[in-house]
């Protein structure tokens, strides 16, 4: 079977006859990938002209529910995949991480892209008033830059690798070509023939690249992204590209020499000390070794190095490593024999010097097998920090105090993760803080968490994956963040009408329309931003002061002593609680009768500004801020609402959020 390239919205066979693929366990052909450059002017032009404006016509809504359907049907369809996951050399629980872990990150993306990803226009953070008077202020925008983005994967995660980085750019409305690693491309096309034969994406969304990718970055300009996943000297090589340079953005997701610290507690006998051993293990055999969030360098206190060393070794001699289909099978095969190749020779840079554990099994004639393999290292041995034996290797180290595992820890140039193992504040506080800088994700490990962590080597969908400096060094991105990353950035300034016209959202002093009727009379497709009501006013009475401090128990003693509430540096004498302004706001505000409103789901932004005393008058202007369709049948409208004094002035201002009728 020779590979395929999906391009043009079909599939196109190759030129050549293409190079063998093995199959890691019994070196049987399971597919031919070509080495010819893979047809990028083609491809790059079908998703400009066809892919770009077919995502542009969907709004985050859509997109977000396309996702999920599309990982809805691949989970359905994981079966499929069992043979072609087993040649690339993993075991069943492996192709969880790959395949599982793929098609659950999709309906990740697709529920925060529901709920975060609201509105026509994506606005980010808040706004910002750029003059006294409240008459002109700027607020960012995020938009399409009308380009596509192109994946170059690494052969780990052929599955899980596309997916992550799919999900993300399908929200944002990006097309994606995807130019898998050689090694597994067989798996990765047989996802992306599914992909196509299930009809829910757009022509042009996602296309498949599989050959050589010279040329491919050559066809890219500014509006376009380039995510790398791969090895570092490959990241480094494309940072100097000439499409880099000329302002294609690039992301590397690179190799991380991660690291996991014993804590000084988590001695025998400890949950810690138990914790600690079976992560390492099972980081160290998962996918054989080939992750790039595996662990690479084992921080011990020095005095224990000789006893955590022998426990670690006599679980590793244990594992069970053979054919990935077999069920008994602990750790199948690296993905091949080239793959081995490298591993031993980095197992050899690596133990110079050092004492070997567990060393590698080699002596599989056929497959690409190996043992995992446990180094003990002086602190000053060098190729610890610099060498990634992509494979089950890691190193012990010593440390002596928690400045010494962080100095060890930075001078792998910056990581995807480490896992402090401990239960011990104190050391944990130093630990993090002084690590976090060189990572892009931390893992506190101890018995209070260990039932739901997700372990060492899962970046879940919201956090952060990526690191600094040898890791990547590039955006460390993480949830929605993803999405922003292919949307262009703008500050825009001008008047609150301006803004209002532009974002679709109300902002303060904007104008405002009276309706005929009180809008909590209107379904969502009734009312329009800037619809508003003007409540009548009402005084706050000491009795309702008392009334409220005794109904609820609230006698803090601004609103019931007046001696103590007169010495009070900011009211300077009796005040009503915050929350009766907002009660008795409520109750200036709200229609009561039954009607399109079905619940008050949450207040955003609250902030008491001036003190309401015994005697001062309240009055409530409400306006329509933000209309947000959630199901065919219910909307999110999002209320601003300020409560003002006889003179106008805000008491206290927020926005209100209800479920309304569609
Ligand atoms: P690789 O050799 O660097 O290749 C990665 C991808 O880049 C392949 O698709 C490769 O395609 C492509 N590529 C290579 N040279 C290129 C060029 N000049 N222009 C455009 N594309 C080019 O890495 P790998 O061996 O597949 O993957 C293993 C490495 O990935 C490990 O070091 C691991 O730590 C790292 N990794 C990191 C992460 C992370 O998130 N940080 C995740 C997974 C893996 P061709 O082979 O066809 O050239």
């Amino acid at each position: 079977m020779l590979l395929e390239n999906h391009v043009g919205g079909r599939w196109h066979r190759p030129e050549d006859d293409g190079a063998a693929l093995l199959d890691a366990t019994t070196d049987e052909v399971v597919a031919y990938v070509s080495t010819r450059p893979v047809p990028a002017e083609q491809a790059v032009a079908f998703a400009r002209e066809v892919g770009v404006p077919a995502l542009a016509a969907l709004s985050y809504a859509d997109r977000a529910a396309l996702l999920k359907a599309l990982g809805t049907f691949l989970v359905a369809e994981k079966d499929a995949f069992a043979d072609l996951s087993y040649a690339t050399g993993a075991t069943a629980k492996d192709a969880t991480i790959d395949l599982d872990g793929g098609f659950g990150t999709l309906l990740a993306y697709a529920s925060r892209g529901r709920r975060e990803l609201t509105g026509e226009v994506l606005v980010d953070g808040p706004v910002e008033p750029l003059g006294r008077g409240g008459t002109f202020l700027a607020q960012h925008l995020l938009t399409s830059r009308g380009g596509v983005t192109v994946q170059l994967n690494a052969f780990n995660f052929p599955v899980w690798g596309m997916l992550e980085k799919l999900g993300p750019a399908l929200l944002a409305g990006v097309p994606s070509l995807v130019k898998p690693a050689p090694q597994t491309a067989y798996l990765t096309e047989a996802v992306v023939r599914t992909i196509v034969d299930s009809g829910l994406l757009p022509d042009g969304a996602l296309q498949l690249l599989v050959g050589e990718p010279d040329g491919l970055l050559d066809q890219l300009d500014p509006r376009d992204s380039v995510a790398f996943t791969g090895s570092a000297r490959t990241g480094a090589l494309l940072r100097a590209h000439p499409a880099v340079t000329r302002g294609v953005r690039l992301t590397v997701e690179a190799d991380s020499l991660n690291g996991c610290v014993l804590g000084p507690d988590a001695v025998a006998g400890t949950p810690e000390h138990e914790l600690f051993l079976a992560e390492v293990v099972g980081e160290m055999i998962a996918k054989t070794g080939q992750k790039c969030t595996a662990v690479r360098r084992v921080l011990v206190p020095r005095s224990r190095v000789g006893e955590v060393a022998e426990a670690l070794a006599e679980r590793l001699g244990k594992v069970r490593v053979g054919d990935p289909r077999d069920p008994a099978t602990e750790m199948g095969a690296l993905v091949s024999k080239a793959q081995r190749d490298a591993v031993l020779d980095a197992v050899t840079r690596l133990a110079d010097g050092g004492q070997t554990l567990v060393a590698a099994q080699t002596d599989h004639a056929i497959g690409a097998f190996v043992g995992p393999v446990l180094i003990v290292q002086d602190d000053a041995a060098r190729a610890v920090h610099e060498v990634e034996a992509f494979g089950p290797v890691a190193t012990v180290l010593p440390y002596d105090s928690a400045a010494h595992a962080l100095d060890l820890l930075a001078r792998g140039r910056g990581s995807l993760v480490t896992s402090v193992v401990s239960h011990d504040p104190g050391f944990v506080r130093e630990v993090v803080l002084g690590a976090a800088g060189g990572h892009g994700r931390l893992l506190v490990l101890d018995r209070d968490c260990a039932a739901e962590q997700t372990g060492h080597g899962s970046p879940l969908p919201g956090l952060v994956h990526g690191g600094p400096g040898r890791a990547g060094g590039g955006e460390e991105l993480g949830g929605v963040r993803a999405v922003h990353h292919h949307l262009q950035r703008t500050a825009v300034q001008g008047s609150p009408d301006a803004l209002t016209a532009v974002t679709g959202r109300y902002l303060s002093g904007a104008a405002r329309r009276a309706t005929a009727e009180h809008p909590f009379r209107r379904r969502m497709s009734e009312l329009t931003v800037g619809d508003s009501v003007t409540t009548g006013r009402r005084v706050v009475t000491r009795e309702d002061v008392d009334h409220f401090a005794a109904f609820t128990g609230d006698t803090f003693y601004a609103h019931t002593d007046e001696a103590a509430a007169a010495a009070n540096p900011l009211f300077g004498g009796i005040v009503a609680h915050g929350y009766l302004v907002l009660s008795l706001a409520a109750g200036l505000f709200v229609d009561p009768a039954p009607g399109p409103v079905l619940a008050n789901t949450g207040l955003d932004r609250l902030r008491f500004t001036r003190p309401v005393k015994p005697g001062d008058a309240i009055h409530v202007v409400l306006t329509c801020a933000a209309l947000t369709t959630r199901t065919k049948d219910q909307g999110e409208v999002r209320w601003d609402v300020q409560v003002l004094d006889d003179d106008d002035r805000p008491v206290a201002t927020y926005e209100l959020l209800t479920m309304v009728t569609a």
